[in-house]
């Protein structure tokens, strides 16, 4: 760490602990140390996650919900206290609020079909934000282009900063959702979500927030940001894949309709018809990824454990210290410098293409991500092919951001 470094207030967490928890940080890339920057595609799983799963698979598998058997119960129970974790985790009132989905796509996706889909009429509209990933864009589009809705989107300023007068001129008895993302991933912008939801209450609209990077980050209070869905997904908070949660008031969630049919959201089947469980059941068609859910309650212990408020905290350190250390690079520009930015620095580098230096850096043992991030309007706004990304997680330190910075440094010489 250089003398800069030093000046910074000392970490709330214990990094080196936490690191040790992380078993595939001692592995090396091109006989180096590895140095992992791309949390904001999915984080890293710690031990104690890994554990939990291989421990549900070697002494409780089984199918849940509907065995009388031993194993049947342990599986249930499990499942069910991930949910209660998780509910517990975003502060949601309770815990069949909480549906088990894929991850953030399919939280978003169930709610176009299952919340907005039947509420559509002709030259309605949808809003979203200039920043959202694809995920919360594309299920729009192509509702829109079902049901002849339109899709408006917030603009941005410079900084990757919503335009907040221009979203209140746009909001209007018209609009039947506002689908907007808490904390940027090709930015890092965090949105200030509880002023838009009391804006969008104003006008009686409905809001979902897509949450996939602020919970690794930060707390998460649903009934303090007073949105109406909020979306989430296993991989990006220290969980498995292949899992994530929808958030619904309760309300919601009792009127819409499934939009997958099967086993296990069903009450009682005949030929004739068929009646549906109470939420959450319902929007669980078919078996879950059991251990995924319970792979997730454990991340949600680990993170609440760390406390959200000193993780918070570490990772404003680390991105107050690696955006002044970046910016001495030649060449250097970051993309994104909102005024309230999470762990995200999005960068270009002169006219050296975002891939040529991931892939450069990758030589020295650094992992960042390079490209569009799904995010396809927010590079297309910059005037920009790709950016090079590091995104930060609770395991980097600012000794890792000097050998990023040295690596960059590496790269620019090679051009020059
Ligand atoms: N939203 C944001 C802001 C994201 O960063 C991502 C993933 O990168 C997603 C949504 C989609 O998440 P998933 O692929 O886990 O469904």
């Amino acid at each position: 760490m250089n003398e800069s470094a030093q000046v910074i207030c000392p970490p709330a967490l214990d990094v080196g602990k936490i690191r040790a928890d992380f078993p595939i940080l001692q592995r090396t890339v091109h006989g180096k140390p590895l140095v992992y920057f791309d949390t904001g595609a999915s984080a890293q799983r710690p031990r104690q996650v890994i554990e939990t799963i291989d421990d549900f698979y070697r002494n409780h598998n089984a199918n849940i919900h509907r065995g009388v058997h031993t194993l049947s119960q342990e599986a249930t129970d499990l499942y069910e206290q991930a949910r209660l974790k998780t509910a517990g985790f975003i502060n949601a009132p309770s815990a069949e609020e909480i549906v088990f989905t894929r991850g953030t796509t399919e939280s978003i996706n169930l709610v176009a079909h299952s919340f907005v889909r039947p509420r559509l009429q002709p030259g309605d509209e949808i809003l979203i934000s200039w920043m959202e990933h694809h995920s919360n864009i594309v299920p729009w589009q192509m509702l829109c282009e079902e049901t002849g809705a339109v899709l408006k989107v917030v603009p941005m300023n410079q900084r990757g900063e919503l335009e907040m007068g221009a979203l209140v001129d746009m909001l209007s008895a018209r609009v039947k959702l506002l689908g907007v993302v808490h904390v940027s991933n090709a930015l890092g912008t965090i949105n200030p979500i509880a002023d838009i939801c009391t804006l969008a209450k104003q006008h009686g609209i409905p809001v979902l927030v897509d949450g996939a990077q602020a919970m690794p980050h930060q707390r998460v209070d649903v009934q303090a940001l007073g949105c109406d869905f909020y979306c989430f997904s296993g991989h990006k908070m220290y969980g498995p894949t292949g899992i994530g949660a929808l958030w619904g008031k309760a309300e919601h969630l009792q009127a819409m309709t499934p939009y997958q049919g099967g086993g296990e959201m069903i009450r009682h089947v005949t030929f004739e018809k068929s009646t549906f469980n109470e939420a959450p059941g319902k929007f669980e068609a078919g078996t879950p990824n059991i251990a995924g859910a319970i792979g997730m309650g454990a991340a949600v212990d680990y993170l609440q454990k760390l406390g959200m408020e000193n993780v918070a905290a570490w990772e404003a350190q680390l991105l107050a210290y690696g955006t002044e250390k970046l910016s001495q690079i030649e060449g250097f520009r970051m993309i994104g410098t909102a005024a309230q930015k999470a762990g995200v620095m999005s960068f270009v580098l002169g006219d050296i293409h975002a891939n040529d230096v991931g892939t450069i850096i990758d030589l020295h043992g650094v992992a960042i991500r390079t490209g569009h991030h799904c995010a396809m309007p927010v590079v297309q706004f910059f005037g920009l092919p790709a950016t090079a990304r590091a995104s930060l997680g609770i395991y980097n330190t600012f000794e890792e951001i000097d050998i990023l910075a040295e690596a960059l440094e590496k790269t620019v010489g090679m051009f020059d």
